[in-house]
């Protein structure tokens, strides 16, 4: 057993180019490389705000610092609760209300189960399936009960990760900023959790480019040229090891306690809401693309945003949803098959 290839979550690559007055932000947060580029409207009073925001965001849903909202509600008995911040109250909301819609397979009680797998280790291995038994047992995310600021949990065991959404809420908070702060167009990539808007130029779209799951180092499988919007990928290729030849990932099916295999090998989620992207990738890779598509209004009713998916099958079989506004470019090589257009 041997890790193959370990990086942080950063699996999309941006191709831009245009003027700028000061260098882009650049800092590592949020276990990935943060990269903030606001051309010409960005100041270093700008990216020193940016920073500071996204340090407070990294504070507050890191699952390693002791004293951030998310390691406090792990350490609530079911008698107590918990006043938290407004950002953990909202994506709780939002994690519970995606857990509701695709019954559990967004889970974000799942913990116990993440830090058992361990994937992030230097030596992770296979557990024992009565350990990952054990792990699902306390991975009860209705026992999570948010009203206002008030958290609590109906149990001493459940643990909550918010590791599948905080990236994405994180994008939309900086988008925020920068508009505030009268920035005309803007990249902002957190490790792969991509934000673009604004005009590239006066005639040209952005061009977001998603990584080819079968050789994630080399060109994108994908490009998508769009305006304002974000774009987040999940995939096997994030986070894996492998052992006896066989390749564990850090998307975790909450049915079964192993990583989650419904024959894909990459889902794109392409939404203005960048934590409803974010939430939705890793959702859809658990669910898989059938029933993703049969929830695809029930989702872009309940978070009133318009919702587009680019799965990506095994064998580099790619297919997307339909929306006149994006369009959707891949690089296809033999044995590839573009089955582009589901809903046409
Ligand atoms: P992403 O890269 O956005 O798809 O998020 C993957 C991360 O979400 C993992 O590293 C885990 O921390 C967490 N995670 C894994 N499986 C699930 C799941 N089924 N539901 C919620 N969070 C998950
Ligand atoms: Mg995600």
């Amino acid at each position: 057993m041997k890790i193959s290839f370990l990086v942080p979550a950063f699996f999309l690559a941006l191709f831009v180019s245009c003027a700028k007055s000061v260098s882009p932000l650049q800092i590592s947060c949020m276990d990935t490389i943060c990269t903030i580029n606001a051309y010409d409207d960005g100041s270093k009073k700008l990216y020193s705000q940016i920073e500071k925001r996204l340090e407070q965001i990294d504070s507050t849903f890191s699952i390693s610092n002791p004293s951030s909202d998310i390691s406090k509600i792990n350490r609530l008995s079911k008698s107590q609760s918990l006043v938290v911040s407004d950002d953990t109250a909202y994506v709780l909301e939002v994690a519970l209300k995606t857990a509701e819609i695709s019954q559990g397979a967004f889970n974000p009680a799942l913990e116990e189960l993440i830090s058992l797998w361990n994937i992030n280790s230097s030596n992770p291995k296979v557990p024992e399936s009565s350990l990952i038994q054990k792990a699902l047992s306390c991975s009860d995310w209705k026992t999570i009960h948010v009203n206002g600021n008030t958290v609590q949990v109906d149990s001493d065991s459940v643990k909550i990760n918010l590791g599948g959404i905080a990236k994405g809420f994180a994008a939309d908070e900086i988008v925020e900023i920068l508009k505030t702060n009268g920035v005309k167009k803007a990249v902002i990539d957190l490790g792969g959790n991509i934000y673009v808007f604004g005009k590239k130029s006066s005639s040209l779209k952005w061009n977001v480019g998603a990584k080819d799951p079968e050789e994630p180092d080399g060109d994108p499988l994908i490009q998508i040229k769009t305006s304002e919007t974000s774009v987040v990928s999940s995939g096997t290729y994030e986070r894996y090891f492998v052992e006896d030849s066989i390749r564990y990932h850090h998307i975790f099916d909450p049915e079964t306690g192993y990583p989650a295999d419904k024959n894909l090998t990459q889902v794109t989620v392409i939404s203005r809401k960048s934590i409803i992207a974010d939430v939705l990738s890793t959702t859809a890779f658990v669910l898989g693309k059938d029933k993703t598509l049969e929830l695809q209004d029930v989702f872009q009713k309940e978070f009133s945003t318009k919702i587009d998916f680019i799965f990506v099958e095994k064998g580099n079989i790619v297919s997307w949803t339909e929306n006149p506004d994006i369009e959707i470019i891949t690089t296809l090589r033999p044995p590839c098959i573009n089955e582009g257009g589901i809903n046409q």
